[in-house]
């Protein structure tokens, strides 16, 4: 008997409607939900990391409103979502205050996984959540997001906050156990993937379009899914998730498919910041500062000598050492103006003028690419 959760510490866990809402009577499944909430409590006592994304809203609110109709209007879609988000959390928050475990709701639009600056922002709540010991549970802001901007089906927006959150896994629960070679309902020969090492074309030919009518996605967005986690760094595990206690199932054996991580996230982000060609500005800085770059330390204001640039919290900046070398990037923590006001100061007084809280990093370690010889021969 494996423990497929074993390896992982920070989890991000996508329930799909077909799961959370009864597709007969579009009612909650509340004994469903009493036995996953159960199955989180046990997962978080041991020390995990959880965040969930929930589906649910339009299917909840579609009853609550009295919609039937198959298929419903972009408008009935967002009002239904917008009444059954409310049902939505509020199941969320009992089931799981049962066990003593705070609800945090956070929904969120493809902006905020895009764009830098609100990227932050939700990382920075999400981590203080779990700090305080919450589980966030997050859903698309069906109600706003216009169907240009709308990611439309939680399998890539989970795929989204996982990476955001830097999860060691996302576990796609839904009405499937796995992927198979061909769609399993359509061919009898069709076998069971339990791990798929790369998602090659072969891989992404496997995936059926056929979702159930309650869901957004079928197995062609949970692979865009994989894509994303996998590139990252995080392992991504598809289980059926409709019987009681999904995720202890998956503890003790349980079918599913895993999508093992393609690099660690650590050289993902070392990548993805590397990569980033707008660099907003340039940061000089002393050769104290520089040195404690160079051995892996943050970087704080008081070793700052110059800012140049128009860089907002977020963007990419260049850190430059006395003789105006690069030897790092990264991704700075505070506006041009704010960095302008505490260059050279110490983080007690930096604390003093931006408000207490304000982080005493300019850039945080973990935002930070120090340029070896070879990264700076290759820029
Ligand atoms: N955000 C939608 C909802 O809560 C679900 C999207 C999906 O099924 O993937 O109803």
């Amino acid at each position: 008997m494996t423990n497929a959760l074993a390896p992982y510490r920070r989890l991000t866990i996508k329930i799909g409607s077909a799961t959370i809402v009864d597709s007969a009577t579009g009612k909650l499944r509340t004994e469903w939900l009493m036995a996953l909430a159960e199955d989180l409590a046990s997962l978080k006592a041991e020390g995990r990391s959880l965040v969930v994304v929930s589906s649910g809203a339009i299917a909840l609110g579609r009853r609550l409103l009295g919609l039937d109709a198959v298929n419903l209007s972009l408008e009935q879609q967002q009002a239904a979502a917008s009444a059954g988000q409310i049902a939505l959390s509020q199941a969320w928050a009992d089931c799981l205050g049962r066990h003593g475990i705070v609800a945090g709701q956070i929904l969120i639009t493809p902006n905020i996984t895009e764009e830098r600056r609100y990227f932050l922002n939700a990382r920075t709540t999400i981590s203080t959540l779990l700090d305080l010991g919450a589980i966030p549970i997050i859903n698309e802001n069906d109600s706003v997001a216009t169907a240009e901007i709308k990611y439309g089906d939680n399998d890539r927006l989970s795929a989204r906050v996982a990476t955001m959150i830097e999860a060691d896994a996302l576990i796609l629960l839904s009405d499937v156990d796995g992927l198979y070679t061909a769609p399993p309902g359509r061919d009898p020969g069709a076998r069971h993937l339990a791990v798929v090492a790369a998602i090659t074309p072969e891989i992404e030919a496997m995936a059926g379009g056929a979702a159930s009518h309650l869901s957004k996605g079928g197995m062609t967005t949970k692979i865009e899914a994989g894509k994303i986690a996998t590139q990252a760094g995080t392992a991504m595990i598809i289980a059926r998730g409709t019987d009681l206690h999904p995720l202890r199932a998956l503890t003790e054996g349980g079918t599913h498919t895993l999508f093992a991580a393609a690099e660690s996230r650590a050289q993902a982000r070392k990548r993805w910041i590397m990569g980033t060609l707008d660099l907003a500005g340039q940061i000089h800085v002393d050769a104290g500062a520089a040195r404690a770059l160079l051995s892996g330390k943050s970087l704080l204001p008081i070793g700052v000598t110059r800012v140049k640039g128009e860089f907002v919290r977020g963007d990419a900046v260049a850190i430059l050492d006395p003789d105006g070398r690069e030897i790092a990037r990264g991704l700075v923590g505070l506006d041009r103006d704010e960095a302008e006001l505490v260059k050279g100061k110490n983080s007690a007084r930096v604390a003093e003028m931006l408000g207490l809280g304000a982080r005493a990093e300019l850039v945080h370690r973990d935002n930070l690419v120090v340029l070896t010889g070879m990264d700076a021969k290759a820029l």
